[in-house]
């Protein structure tokens, strides 16, 4: 899963980007896995897998996603399809799509930091279940609430 930011110094990760004067006092940097900003190997940082990430997104955001993958193929075909229809229709459908909120559209509708919440908040829920299954008492810790409310 591709990340959003650098795991060190939390700059959003750029592409395509000037590696010459690039990296830690703009002295450069060798190779595109590392951080633009401060020059760190973007590949050391722990990552969502894909099986984790589509197992945290709802069906509403699925659709969004496959929506947002048919706008590419339709942008590069020049038309589209709608359902099932074997009519190709006009890439100006697009905005009536886009008018019904079945486009991805918006900035950060989807990051990697609102997955991870999500999978914290997973975590920390299941784990309150099998302590209430064994009968444990747990009292919520603060910051519980507002994890991946975003
Ligand atoms: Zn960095």
């Amino acid at each position: 899963m591709l990340e959003d930011r650098c795991h060190v110094c939390n700059s959003t990760v750029t592409m395509p980007a000037n590696q010459l004067q690039a990296g830690p006092g703009g002295k450069g940097i060798a190779y595109l896995k590392h951080c633009m900003s401060c020059g760190e190997d973007l590949c050391k940082g722990s990552t969502l897998s894909t099986g984790e990430a589509f197992s945290l997104i709802s069906v509403m955001e699925r659709t969004l996603m496959a929506n947002g993958l048919a706008v590419l193929r339709a942008l590069l075909e020049g038309y589209l399809f709608r359902d099932t229809a074997e009519k190709k229709l006009p890439l100006s459908t697009l905005c009536r799509l886009d008018q019904q909120l079945l486009l991805p559209n918006q900035e950060n509708w989807l990051t990697v930091a609102i997955l991870r919440g999500r999978l914290l908040q997973r975590i920390r829920r299941r784990a309150t279940e099998r302590q209430a299954s064994r009968g444990e008492h747990t009292e919520a810790t603060q910051g519980d609430e507002a994890v991946g409310e975003h």
